[in-house]
C-alpha cells in the first residue's frame, strides 16, 4: 500500500526545507544530480553511521574496510562488468528519447522483462504496441546495449591503455582484497567484510528524485561462509535486513521481502531477495538486495588474477573458494524510504494544521532544540544548549512564537524541543515536547541530557 501523500508533496518538502538541493543549481542544474542540504547530509550520515555500527562495529562476524573508487580495469573485466553490465535500452526514432526497455515494458503493462533476451524484449514492445511515455507514437529502435560504468582517463593521455571505469559497485572493492583481510585480521569462517562508499553507474532512465541517481552511495557486505551453509546465512541477512528497516520505524504494511523466481535468478546465485518499499510514485521499489552469490566473485578474480582466494579450513585441513552471501543497499533509497514513511500532515484543529516527520530519533538530523521562552532566557538557556550540543545535534531557537518554534522543529523531524521558561531558573525543571504525541514533560535540567539519550538511541 503506498503511503497516503503524493510523491510531489514529499519532494516539495524535502526540498524547501533543506533536506535535498538542486544539483549545480545556479547553473541551471545537471541533470537528475542532488546535493545534500544541511538536513540530509546529517540524515545520510546517521543512516551510515548506524549501518556501520550495526553491520560492522557490533557485529560478531564482520569487518569494515574503505576501497578505492578507481580500480585496475582487470577487476571489471573479471567481474563481467565492461561486458556485462549493460542495461538493454531502446531509442524513440520519433522524438528520440532513451528508454530502459525493461522498464517500458514494465510501466505499460506491468508484465517483467526480467532475464529476457534483447529479441524477447523486441516482440513484448511489438505485441503491446507499447508507445512511447514522451511523444505517444510507437516507432522504437530496436533494444541494444548501453554499458552503465562511466570511463575516464589516468594521467594525460586518452587512450585504450589509460581508460579506468568509476566503480559502479562497492563489492568487487571488498573481493579483491579477501586475502588482505584474511592475511590482517584473526578472522575465521563465517565472516564478512562490508563497507560504504560511492558508486557511479550511467543509468538509461535516472529519475523519481533520488530513487535512481548516476552518483550514490553503498552500503554492502559480503558474507563469506563455507559452501553448503550458504542458504542458511542468506535466510539469516535477508532476516537481519528486514527486521534493521523495521527497527527503523519503516511501517510493516509498506514493506514486502520478493524473493527472486528462478527465471530472474543471476546464473550463479542460489537465492536473491529483494526488500522492497511501497514508493508512492509506484507499486514496489528495491531498496535493499540480498544474493546468495555461491564462488562466483572470488572464483572469477581467482581464475583473472591468477592468484589464489582460497580458504584453509583449520578444523579440516580442507581448501576451497568460500560462498558468499551479499546485502547491499544504497544510502539514497533508504533515505528516500525513511522520509517517505515520515512524512505525515495532521489536522490540529479546524484552522492549525502541522507536517510532521516521524523519523526514528536515532535518524533524525537535529535530536533537541532549546526554545527559551524569552529572550531574557537567553544566557542560562544557551548554557544547557551548549552542554547538550557536545553530546548530540542540538539546535537553538529563540526567534517567533513557541507555537511557531515547535512547529518549524516538527516539520524537520526534531524529537524533542525543550522549553526554557521563567520558573526553569527557580524549580531548575525545563518542559520537554515530544514531537510525535506533543506531550509536554517537566524534566530537571540535569537530568535533560540522559533523558534524551535515553530516547534518541537505536
Ligand atoms: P535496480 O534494479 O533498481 O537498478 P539493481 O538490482 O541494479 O537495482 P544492485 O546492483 O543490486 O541494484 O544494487 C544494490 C542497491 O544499490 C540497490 O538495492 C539500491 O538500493 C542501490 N542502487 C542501485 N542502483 C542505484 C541507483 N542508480 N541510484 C540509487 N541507488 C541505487
Amino acid at each position: 500500500m503506498p503511503t497516503k501523500y503524493n510523491f510531489e508533496e514529499i519532494v516539495s518538502h524535502l526540498k524547501s526545507s533543506g533536506y535535498v538541493y538542486q544539483g549545480s543549481e545556479i547553473y541551471g542544474g545537471l541533470s537528475n544530480s542532488w546535493d545534500f542540504g544541511i538536513l540530509g547530509a546529517a540524515l545520510k550520515k546517521n543512516i551510515k553511521d548506524l549501518w556501520w555500527k550495526e553491520f560492522i562495529e557490533t557485529s560478531p562476524y564482520n569487518v569494515g574496510i574503505d576501497s578505492a573508487i578507481l580500480m585496475n580495469t582487470k577487476t571489471w573485466e573479471a567481474s563481467g562488468h565492461l561486458k556485462g553490465f549493460a542495461d538493454a535500452m531502446v531509442d524513440c526514432k520519433e522524438c528520440k528519447g532513451r528508454f530502459r526497455a525493461d522498464k517500458l515494458i514494465g510501466d505499460a503493462t506491468g508484465l517483467s522483462a526480467e532475464g529476457k533476451t534483447f529479441e524477447e524484449m523486441d516482440k513484448m514492445i511489438e505485441e503491446n504496441n507499447i508507445v512511447c511515455p514522451e511523444c505517444g507514437k510507437h516507432n522504437f529502435t530496436n533494444a541494444r546495449a548501453f554499458n552503465l560504468m562511466f570511463k575516464t582517463f589516468i594521467g594525460t593521455l586518452e587512450d585504450a591503455k589509460s581508460a579506468v571505469y568509476l566503480r559502479p559497485e562497492t563489492a568487487q572493492g571488498i573481493f579483491v582484497n579477501f586475502n588482505n583481510v584474511l592475511r590482517t585480521s584473526r578472522k575465521k569462517l563465517p565472516f564478512g567484510i562490508g563497507q560504504i562508499g560511492k558508486s557511479f553507474r550511467n543509468e538509461i532512465t535516472p529519475g523519481n528524485f533520488i530513487f535512481r541517481v548516476r552518483e550514490f552511495e553503498q552500503m554492502e557486505l559480503e558474507f563469506f561462509c563455507k559452501p553448503g551453509t550458504d542458504l542458511d546465512w542468506y535466510k539469516y541477512w535477508v532476516d537481519t535486513c528486514y527486521n534493521f528497516v523495521r527497527r527503523l520505524g519503516i511501517k510493516e504494511e509498506n514493506l514486502r521481502i520478493r524473493e527472486h523466481d528462478k527465471e530472474e535468478l543471476s546464473f550463479y546465485s542460489k537465492g536473491t531477495s529483494d526488500i522492497e518499499y511501497a514508493f508512492p510514485f509506484t507499486d514496489w521499489g528495491e531498496v535493499w538486495g540480498i544474493a546468495d552469490r555461491t564462488d562466483y566473485d572470488l572464483g572469477r578474480h581467482s581464475e583473472a588474477s591468477g592468484k589464489e582466494l582460497n580458504y584453509l579450513d583449520p578444523e579440516t585441513n580442507e581448501k576451497y573458494i568460500p560462498y558468499c552471501v551479499e546485502p547491499s543497499v544504497g544510502v539514497e533509497r533508504m533515505f528516500l524510504m525513511i522520509c517517505c514513511d515520515a512524512y505525515d500532515k495532521e489536522q490540529l484543529s479546524e484552522k492549525d494544521e502541522r507536517i510532521v516527520m516521524h523519523l526514528h530519533p536515532a535518524v533524525a538530523p537535529v535530536k533537541a532544540c532549546v526554545c527559551p521562552l524569552s529572550k531574557k532566557l537567553s544566557e542560562p538557556a544557551t548554557a544547557l544548549f551548549r552542554d547538550l550540543a557536545g553530546e548530540f545535534h542540538c539546535e537553538y531557537d529563540e526567534a517567533g512564537s513557541i507555537g511557531k518554534r515547535y512547529r518549524r522543529n516538527d516539520a524537520i523531524g526534531t524529537p524533542f524541543c525543550i522549553t526554557f521558561d521563567f520558573d526553569s531558573e527557580t524549580d531548575g525543571c525545563v518542559t520537554i515536547r515530544e514531537r510525535d504525541s506533543m506531550e509536554q514533560t517537566r524534566v530537571k535540567i540535569e537530568d535533560v541530557k540522559q533523558y534524551i539519550k535515553e530516547r534518541i538511541a537505536f
